[in-house]
């Protein structure tokens, strides 16, 4: 025992011996970092000879310096979105040309603001199956190819496909629709070849920002979905969207979530609209986008259990249709800033500087379709033009004041 204590003695005094000198040339925490970084790489190199530290405090334990605070980065993407694309025989036959269908002079006024925004989604309400199975009007539609094209001309980077129409002309109308726009490199959801297409979720990466992409709608107008390929068309079923949302919220940053739903002509969203935008809101969806009241509907925000808030536009209205009626003429190009704060693996996404352009489908007899910015329609093309803009200011900002109402000149490029 006691010969054991003295060896225990021996040895303390022998480490608190070698620990003086230890700390005697041990550099003073910080400027242990600083030589390290000196000595990194080429600038090691460059030093004169001579001047090297001693040999002692060339390689200094460790100091333990507190973990440095991971930096925060900041990126963002300006969104876009309008409502229903709705080709009505007048639309293809004000088109048509002996070269084929001409839509781009109709969204002439307004493709500068698509194209100018990072990216751009549209609801593609009538199916472009294409001449080859015959173009056909209200209540059973298909559409030219060209108004794909257009639509991508003019820099919609994304449609959304399911809709109450998807089914109106079968199957043979959503191949070919989705076989063209796979031909011009248009994203698409709601409606899907197969199964495993149906399964692929839609990410598009823009400024480092992943956007996930989903599309439903309500029903198909009693067609029923053909047997065993229910992946045709997207129906709303909550459960199935709040598993689709939590699957896109791992997957990607920012979550958009389109929903084609509400009544027809119904300028405010429904009750059964609103409790399926808090749920879907709270399951993670940061934008939800309406289509099909075919008349604009109000936006607000959803505050979310986690803290952040979910923007919800119930109904973009119409953006081309041949539908009459002033509230079913006016449409909008919705604008919002999707900014992703990231530091360590701490993310956040907010949806910024919501906007929107109200604009007018223009035409007169049944031709010369134009989409026009809602300040630039004279009063002699839309009798009360001026009238409206506030009306629609009023409408859209109802309960939510900070929306700006843009005109054609403002500035939201970026
Ligand atoms: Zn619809």
């Amino acid at each position: 025992m006691k010969r054991t204590s003295r060896i225990l003695l021996w040895i303390l005094l022998l480490c608190l011996a070698w620990g003086t000198t230890g700390c005697a040339s041990q550099p003073a925490p910080g400027q242990s970092n600083s030589r390290q970084s000196l000595n990194d790489g080429a600038s090691a190199s460059k030093e004169p000879s001579g001047t090297e530290a001693p040999a002692n405090t060339a390689a200094p334990a460790p100091t333990p310096s507190p973990t440095p605070e991971p930096e925060e980065t900041v990126t963002s993407l300006t969104f876009v979105a309008v409502g229903d694309v709705l080709i009505h025989s007048s639309l293809y036959k004000d088109a048509y040309t002996t070269e084929g269908y001409h839509f781009d002079p109709m969204f002439e006024l307004v493709a500068q603001t698509i194209k100018d925004a990072d990216f751009a989604m549209a609801n593609q309400e009538s199916m472009i199956g294409g001449v080859e199975i015959g173009l056909s009007d209200y209540p059973s539609f298909n559409s030219p190819f060209e108004i794909g094209t257009t639509l991508k001309e003019v820099g919609f980077d994304a449609v959304t496909i399911a809709n109450n129409h998807t089914l109106d002309r079968g199957e043979q109308a959503i191949l070919n629709a989705i076989g063209h726009w796979d031909a011009i490199g248009m994203t698409y959801v709601g409606a899907y070849r197969s199964r495993e297409d149906q399964e692929t979720l839609r990410i598009a990466e823009q400024n480092g920002i992943k956007l996930a992409l989903l599309g439903y709608t309500y029903g198909t107008n009693g067609i029923p979905v053909p047997e065993g390929k229910d992946y045709l068309v997207n129906l709303i079923d909550p459960e199935v969207i709040v598993r689709d949302i939590q699957e896109a919220s791992r997957k990607a940053d920012a979550v958009v979530v389109n929903l084609h739903f509400g009544r027809e002509y119904e300028r405010m969203p429904n009750e059964e609209q609103k409790k399926l935008a808090e749920r879907l809101a709270q399951a993670g969806a940061d934008l939800i986008i309406g289509h099909h009241p075919h008349v604009l509907q109000p936006c607000e925000w959803i505050e979310r259990e986690d803290g952040g808030r979910t923007f919800v536009i119930y109904s973009l209205g119409n953006f081309l249709s041949g539908q009459e009626g002033v509230y079913k003429e006016i449409g909008g190009i919705l604008h919002v800033t999707i900014e992703k704060r990231e530091r360590g693996d701490q993310r956040s996404i907010s949806i910024l500087e919501p906007a929107l352009l109200p604009t007018w489908t223009h035409k007169k007899n049944w031709r010369q379709y134009k989409i026009i910015p809602l300040d630039q329609v004279t009063e002699q093309q839309l009798p009360g033009a001026a009238e409206y803009r506030e009306k629609i200011r009023r409408h859209m900002t109802q309960w939510m004041p900070e929306l700006t109402i843009l005109t054609s000149t403002s500035d939201r490029s970026g």
